[in-house]
């Protein structure tokens, strides 16, 4: 098993974790970009949001987003955050395994770069 997040999942790469279901995790990102920046993702394994079934995985979907807004309000986040799924190499994204990025605790620049 090669990927770096399912590595995560399973426990053989550390993480600072945050929260975890049957279906996600959600751990500190290594290089924050903001003073809450949290990695939530799907246990199973996607390359990308592109790489999802659209016939199957829009309970998962649903359930990443119901996370990602359950931990913004406990984390207190009342004046907002933002929440990106940088999606292939157009969107920058850098470990292929679909992710949330939960970005929190200062005010963001639109529009991204
Ligand atoms: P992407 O660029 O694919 O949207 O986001 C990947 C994110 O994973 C980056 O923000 C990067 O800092 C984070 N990341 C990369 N390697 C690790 C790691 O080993 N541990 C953790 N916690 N985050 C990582
Ligand atoms: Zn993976």
């Amino acid at each position: 098993m090669e990927c770096l997040f399912c590595k995560i999942v399973d426990g053989a790469i550390p993480a600072t974790r945050v929260y975890e279901d049957e279906q996600v995790i959600a751990f500190c990102d290594i290089h924050p970009q903001a003073p809450l920046h949290l990695l939530v993702i799907p246990k199973e394994h996607f390359n990308s949001l592109a790489d999802t079934d659209p016939a199957t995985s829009e309970p998962l979907l649903g359930h990443l987003l119901k996370v990602v807004s359950d931990i913004a309000r406990a984390e207190k986040l009342n004046k907002g955050y933002r929440v990106v799924i940088n999606t292939g190499p157009d969107g920058g994204q850098t470990v292929d395994h679909l992710h949330l990025h939960l970005l929190g605790g200062r005010h963001m620049g639109w529009p991204p770069g």
